[in-house]
């Protein structure tokens, strides 16, 4: 693949961008985003080679989207509109049903792939992007029976080539799912950084005592809001399933307190010590 588009060229797009050259130094990388100085600046990063329109899709043989999920539905069938008959479209969305829903009947439906690779830091932008990112991480593929099999080949040598192990699900569950692992722990971030700012107004001197825990814990409440905003939009549904679940089990903890009910305390955190075991099995 010569010509490569890359729609978004902030964490995953730019990251994208650098394995795939790295792989295939031959391949020019043209970029398209919303704000010249966003190309500007992936332009001097050497995240791309050129900056490029919609209109130039036409030369595309491969094109990934990495742009916010409300946007990569808007755009998704003009990208189709605009290809040819040999290109394949990727997308990286962290949702896939509205995103596959918005394509279920484009004339083009076989040239796009559903993708959500499972990379990612807390960081955005063109500067986020890096090297090996994608590296032992898995890629999530919704509907591959939906793409047409060249293509879907040429999706997996490309996935391979940067180190990715494949999944497959349907997009349903790809959100059912993902909003336990990854769109929860976001919130809980969130709302853990902001409990402790509202208290850090009145104490100023609280952060001097955060440790590693606490750095760790609150690392995704740095993550976009601009990014997260639409995601939390498009899994609406399964989001709140999730909170209601989380928000329970944290009334269930304080109600134990108040028992002084320690012991049962100690069985909970022990019960939940299990996710060792899970976690290392997914290292
Ligand atoms: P990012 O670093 O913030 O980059 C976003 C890119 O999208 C930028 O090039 C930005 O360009 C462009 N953009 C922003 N708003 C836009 C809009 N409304 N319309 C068109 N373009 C817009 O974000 P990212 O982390 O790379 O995320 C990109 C996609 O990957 C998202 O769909 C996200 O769900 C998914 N994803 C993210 C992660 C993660 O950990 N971050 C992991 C897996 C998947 P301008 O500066 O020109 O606006």
């Amino acid at each position: 693949m010569k010509n490569i588009f890359c729609i978004g060229i902030g964490l995953i797009g730019g990251s994208f961008a650098i394995d795939i050259k790295n792989q295939n130094p031959e391949a020019i990388i043209h970029g398209i985003s919303r704000k010249d100085e966003t190309l500007n600046k992936a332009l001097e990063l050497q995240l791309i080679d050129k900056k490029a329109t919609l209109d130039d899709l036409e030369n595309a043989d491969l094109v990934i989207i990495s742009i916010p999920v409300d946007a990569t539905v808007k755009l998704l069938p003009t990208v189709l509109d605009k290809i040819s008959d040999n290109t394949l479209v990727i997308d990286a969305g962290s949702t896939k049903e509205a995103i596959c829903k918005v394509v279920e009947h484009h004339k083009r439906r076989r040239n796009f792939l559903a993708c959500h690779p499972i990379a990612g830091t807390e960081n955005s932008g063109p500067t986020a992007a890096i090297s090996g990112l994608y590296k032992g991480k898995t890629n999530i593929i919704c509907e591959v029976e939906k793409t047409t099999f060249k293509l879907q080949e040429q999706a997996l040598a490309l996935f391979n080539a940067i180190g990715m192990r494949i999944r497959y699900m349907d997009a349903k569950s790809h959100d059912k799912h993902i909003a336990y692992v990854s769109h929860l722990s976001h919130i809980s971030s969130f709302m853990l950084g902001k409990t402790v700012l509202e208290k850090e107004k009145n104490e100023k001197d609280i952060f001097d005592m955060a440790g590693s825990g606490f750095a760790s814990t609150v690392r995704l409440a740095k993550s976009s809001p601009a990014m997260w905003t639409p995601i939390f939009k498009q899994n609406k549904d399964n989001v709140i399933e999730t909170l209601e679940e989380y928000i329970n089990n944290l009334q269930q903890f304080k109600a134990l307190m108040q028992k002084d009910n320690f012991s049962e305390i100690f069985n909970e955190m022990e019960n939940t010590n299990y996710i060792k075991q899970i976690l290392n099995g997914i290292k």
